[in-house]
């Protein structure tokens, strides 16, 4: 079987992407992975994307995305990337036992939020438990919140928290903050934020939303439940590139590099990349989808060229 453009990944890099390259008639195959939709589809109501001024629920949105995607003719298979080759022309993507080869290929794999794995948080997940402040912090006016972390991240939701929370509370591992100086000393100035040191979650309680965690000191082991209305995890992002080891450019927390021109191409010719998988900065549904649609026109581009 012989491609002109396969697109890994199906959150709005990789359908907006798949839309912009079906109508340019270079008829693109969709691998949409066993988590399709990406990571709006753990989130629920979204009132950031332009467009919904009323609110659109994440799974419904990405739903909207593949039935356009799919009107212009993409066309979408439900399996999972197992391996692919770079290394020469044609390009090849295996689903387990099948493969296919291709003129061009668009990464968009997305990144995943790095969980606490602890008792209620899956459980809880979009009722009081989230991985992101500027997709469901509105929700939490005048609430107490725990933000989980001490990095960047974790300082930027924090602060970002207290526009609507009534007292944020950081609970993190150690003693000492891993975030830049001036990130640490915004929180630390912030009245309405204080930090509980050497601690970490045990359980995130609640029976349909959060309603307290347990939290564990680990230098002393003991351990108590304080109320809260949500928790905030934000220990990290992992981009989703194992499958790119050794075959693209990956910088040092592994996330694509780009050539460096704007554009979004790989190390590789003819390999694109958009969304999550090449961004830790601005992880956001329209700037993924932004950058699907530019990773489209290069390949568009790159293909009448070759
Ligand atoms: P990070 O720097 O890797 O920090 C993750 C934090 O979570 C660390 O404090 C770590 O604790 C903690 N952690 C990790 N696993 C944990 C677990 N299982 N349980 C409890 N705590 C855990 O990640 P990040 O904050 O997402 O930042 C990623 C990169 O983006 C950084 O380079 C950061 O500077 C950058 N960034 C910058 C900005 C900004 O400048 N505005 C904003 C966001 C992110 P330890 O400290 O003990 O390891």
């Amino acid at each position: 079987m012989s491609e002109k453009l396969i697109v890994i990944g199906s959150g709005p890099a990789g359908l907006t992407a798949a839309l912009y390259a079906a109508r340019a008639e270079l008829n693109p195959l969709l691998i949409e992975g066993y988590d399709a939709g990406g990571q709006l589809m753990l989130t629920t109501e979204v009132e950031n994307y332009p467009g919904f001024p009323d609110a659109i629920m994440g799974p419904e949105l990405m739903g909207n995305f593949r039935k356009q995607a799919e009107r212009f003719g993409t066309r979408i298979l439900t399996t999972q990337v197992t391996r692919v080759d770079f290394s020469s022309r044609p390009l090849s993507v295996w689903t387990g036992g099948d493969e296919y080869e291709t003129q061009a290929v668009i990464v968009a794999t997305g990144a995943s939020a790095l969980w606490l794995d602890v008792p209620g948080e899956e459980h809880l997940r979009g009722r009081g438990v989230s991985a992101c402040a500027t997709c469901d912090g509105f929700f939490f006016k005048g609430k107490s919140l725990i933000v989980v972390g001490g990095g960047d991240s974790a300082m930027e939701e924090a602060l970002f928290l207290t526009k609507f929370a009534e007292h944020v509370t950081i609970v993190h591992r150690r003693a000492e903050f891993r975030a830049s100086k001036i990130m640490a000393t915004r929180v630390m100035d912030n009245p309405k934020i204080d930090v509980i040191w050497d601690t970490v979650v045990d359980e995130i309680v609640g029976p349909d939303v959060v309603t307290a965690a347990q939290l564990r000191n680990v230098k002393t082991d003991r351990v108590k439940e304080v109320p809260i209305d949500g928790i905030f995890v934000a220990i990290g992002h992992r981009p989703n590139t194992d499958l790119f080891q050794g075959r693209l450019k990956l910088d040092q927390k592994g996330y694509i590099v780009l050539r460096g021109d704007g554009s979004t191409h790989t190390s590789v010719e003819g390999v694109f990349a958009a969304g999550d998988v090449t961004d830790h900065v601005y992880r956001q549904a329209v700037t993924a989808a932004g950058s699907g649609c530019q990773a489209a026109i290069d390949a568009e581009r790159w293909l009448a060229h070759h």
